[in-house]
């Protein structure tokens, strides 16, 4: 029996605890995918611009724009559409 799209298909409260397990996780040494290029670096490795407004994470490769992060009144705003892959591993 073949299962409807809309079946399968929550909002996304569904990926409540999925999101909790991955960002309590160190990220330093998770590898990063720079989409631009290709290469893969673990984000500790990576190049950090801080007087930028926010920080600004680039590839060590190509120094492509792999993330932003803006910190506002108790609130943050993350871009890490430079960035194909990140994968972390659980410990
Ligand atoms: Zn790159």
């Amino acid at each position: 029996m073949r299962m409807q799209t809309s079946e399968m298909k929550l909002d996304g409260n569904a990926i409540g605890g999925l999101l909790r397990e991955i960002f309590t996780m160190e990220v330093t040494d998770a590898d990063a995918t720079c989409a631009a290029c290709g290469a893969v670096n673990p984000l500790g490795r990576t190049q950090v611009y801080v007087r930028a407004p926010g920080s600004v994470v680039r590839c060590p490769a190509c120094e492509a724009v792999l993330m932003r992060i803006v910190r506002g009144e108790g609130r943050y705003w993350l871009d890490m559409s430079g960035m194909r892959t990140i994968q972390l591993v659980a410990r």
